[in-house]
């Protein structure tokens, strides 16, 4: 089964992760540090913070951008749940900006017009690069100091994507930016996930959250020490730490990065010639992007077409090729409907869903599995 995304481990990373089982660390080690190390100087970032997974990267960035009850989260309905979810674990209220119809991102045109009529501003915008192609950044960090809100880059997709001749995770144009480092994404520690800033004060927050609260700093404390064991649980937070084990993997990936995403190019690329007589829409790269092309989706008009999207995963899974689809517009899951909202509410992002569906693209596709399912899919829509 050819599936749509998959992790290459090589045996040098099985052997960096065999020498920290067999080292003093499993966990809260030298290995986290340096894995931090190596991504935020990869990215050109002061600070990065690694924790369990992206979820919980989201979790405690909204929370050191200080987003409670009665504040406002805005995000893009075309991304995973967790983009959003993020701001219901701080009670704070959730709103969507619908996105751009060619590159699939946040609409800034969108934002720009729902700040001037919205009351009530949001406390915290999340932009997601969707595919691994960067958001319009420079627009955005221009409305974020008009408007006053904190942006936190979902950039679980654009782990080595470029903006501006900048990495994604400079955090340029950003408050905080989130990786993941789940088995389908760029890079992979099984589970993981980090936040990168360039703000001290942030930094602090983010290490206080991931570990329960707890601070072990002088400068943090409420009062005097009462000794060397002494520390003292000054907020509430969580345990959200990574493992050795898991930055022991990390750091092995990240020196594979660009490899990974010279190769993910060059699928992409060579997808955009195999594909261009087909009845699809094929992904667009807006200037000043430069994608780490976490996945390749196209659209097909399904309403001129004699096959319906389920007809073509049937066919193409006979085939043994697994397509996916990226992805269902989160204010239409059953649980954000109850919160209020409505099919109807975000049309693009609605529409985009009828539309799309996801191609293979991993780091391991041959060149003749490629053509295989470019082949496949050929045969099936030309008959449709
Ligand atoms: C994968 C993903 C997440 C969640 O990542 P985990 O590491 O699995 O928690 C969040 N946002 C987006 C856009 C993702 O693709």
């Amino acid at each position: 089964m050819i599936s749509y995304g998959k992790q290459n481990i090589s045996q040098k990373d099985i052997d960096n992760v065999i020498e920290v089982l067999k080292s003093d660390f499993l966990t809260q080690g030298p290995t986290i540090e340096n894995f931090e190390r190596y991504v935020a100087n990869y990215c050109g970032a002061k600070y990065a913070v690694a924790v369990t997974n992206a979820t919980s990267a989201l979790h405690i960035a909204c929370l050191a951008a200080g987003l409670k009850k009665g504040d406002i989260l805005w995000t893009s309905p075309n991304t995973f749940v967790a983009s959003a979810n993020c701001g219901l674990y701080c009670g704070a209220d959730i709103d969507f900006v619908d996105i751009d119809d060619n590159t699939y991102n946040m609409s800034i045109a969108e934002l720009e017009q729902k700040l001037k009529e919205t009351k009530i501003k949001p406390k915290v915008v999340i932009p997601v690069h969707f595919a691994g192609q960067s958001c319009d950044m420079l627009r955005l960090k221009e409305l974020a100091e008009k408007y006053g809100f904190m942006i936190i880059e979902d950039a679980s997709h654009a782990t080595g994507a470029d903006y501006l001749k900048t990495k994604i995770g400079s955090c340029q144009y950003s408050d905080m930016t989130v990786f993941s480092f789940h088995p389908v994404k760029i890079v992979t520690t099984g589970e993981g996930g980090m936040v990168l800033t360039n703000s001290k004060e942030l930094y602090d927050k983010l290490i206080l959250f991931r570990s329960h609260g707890i601070t072990r700093n002088k400068d943090f404390m409420k009062r005097e020490s009462d000794g060397p064991w002494y520390y003292e649980q000054v907020d509430l937070g969580f345990n959200y730490r990574m493992t050795d084990i898991q930055a022991a993997l990390g750091i092995s990936q990240m020196a594979r990065i660009d490899e990974f995403v010279a190769k993910r190019r060059y699928l992409a690329n060579r997808y955009n010639e195999l594909l261009k007589n087909m009845p699809l829409k094929l992904p667009y790269q807006s200037q000043n992007t430069n994608s780490s092309w976490h996945i390749y989706v196209v659209r097909a008009d399904f309403s001129k077409l004699k096959i319906t999207k389920q007809e073509l995963f049937a066919k193409m899974r006979e085939k043994g090729i697994n397509l996916n689809l990226h992805y269902i517009p989160v204010h239409t899951q059953p649980y954000y409907i109850k919160l209020g909202f409505n099919k109807g509410d975000f049309p693009i992002s609605e529409k985009y869903y009828e539309e799309v569906f996801t191609l293979p693209l991993f780091y391991d596709l041959t060149d003749k599995q490629q053509e295989y399912v470019v082949k496949c899919l050929g045969g099936i829509l030309k008959n449709a």
